[in-house]
């Protein structure tokens, strides 16, 4: 039997419904609409699409959406200052800062300016530290996306599951270890240095649970997969013109239980969990 697809797109919707109503309620109650500003610096054209997709699922969900364009010059201190506006801002109830960032600023260093209550991406320090105490109410958007995949398979207890995650970046694969650890799932994470030093395959074909978040298309051969394993595939790659992502899917779709496709399994979550982190960042503001 092939896995099973786990369908982003419809849990994505059904998410975004239970989104709307409580956005619904928030408006009527506090007689305002949440705002949600997006700060672009300079021009990436590799960034238009997901600025796209979250004006679209800011108006389809009643949410004032600005996009606030700055010079590709602007210094550290003039970003801070943008920043610190919409910090003060009460009409704004959730800021991203659309990364990459040009070189003359510290993105790590100006994420910790966002004011932990409105960091829609949790990218604040106090935000990615709730997540090790258990305690986060907004969480990184890709991250809170496999969990969601993971929690919409019913029936699957995650307790002392083993799982291997490809990938230790800091918006992905760190913080996702630590939601699975919340859960008592057993967790590997491997990245570079596992693969640079062969044992990937080893780690790949223990897993009960691989979710890998690399960036190249077919790192993880369909063969290791574990027979009956649940494979969640973050990755992103353009190969001839298609969208693929990190996993041999068609092999490992013979081998695994659950997976995701690419096009279609977490990419159309990343926006709800985005507008679902506003809904968390207003009540936090209240
Ligand atoms: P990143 O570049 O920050 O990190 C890549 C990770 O892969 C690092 O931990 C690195 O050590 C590891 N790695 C690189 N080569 C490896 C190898 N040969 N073996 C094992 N590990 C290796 O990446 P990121 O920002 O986390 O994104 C990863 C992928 O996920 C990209 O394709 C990105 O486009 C995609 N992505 C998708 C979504 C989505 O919404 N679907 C969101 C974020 C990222």
């Amino acid at each position: 039997m092939p896995a099973k697809l786990l369908d982003g797109k419809a849990l994505a919707s059904c998410i975004k419904e239970k989104i709307k109503e409580e956005i619904e309620a928030i408006k009527s109650k506090h007689n305002k609409a949440l705002k949600l500003v997006s700060v672009q610096v300079g021009e990436n054209p590799a960034s238009e699409v997901y600025l796209k997709s979250q004006r679209k699922n800011a108006e389809n969900l009643g949410v004032e959406y600005q996009l606030e364009r700055l010079d590709q010059k602007i210094s550290q201190d003039e970003l801070i200052k943008v920043i610190d506006k919409l910090n003060n801002d009460k009409s704004v109830n959730g800021i991203i800062l659309q990364m990459p960032l040009p070189p003359q600023i510290n993105a790590k260093l100006i994420s910790q300016y966002i004011s932990p209550l409105k960091d829609v991406e949790a990218v604040h320090p106090q935000n990615m530290g709730e997540i090790v105490f258990g305690s986060a109410k907004i969480l990184p958007c890709t991250a809170a996306s496999c969990m969601e995949l993971l929690n919409s398979i019913q029936d699957l207890k995650l307790y002392g599951k083993e799982a291997v995650i490809v990938g230790h970046s800091e918006i992905v694969g760190k913080p996702l270890a630590l939601l699975l650890l919340n859960q008592f799932v057993t967790t590997t994470v491997c990245h570079i240095a596992t693969g640079e030093k062969g044992t990937l395959p080893e780690f790949v074909k223990k897993a009960e649970i691989l979710i890998v978040a690399v960036g190249k298309a077919g790192l993880i051969k369909g063969e290791w997969v574990k027979e009956g394993a649940i494979v969640i595939d973050v990755g992103i790659n353009r190969v001839e013109g298609k969208i693929v992502g990190d996993v041999e899917f068609d092999k490992a779709q013979e081998r695994a239980s659950y997976i995701t496709p690419v096009p279609g399994g977490v990419g159309p979550l990343t926006v709800a969990m985005l507008m679902k982190n506003l809904v968390e960042a207003f009540k936090l503001q209240v």
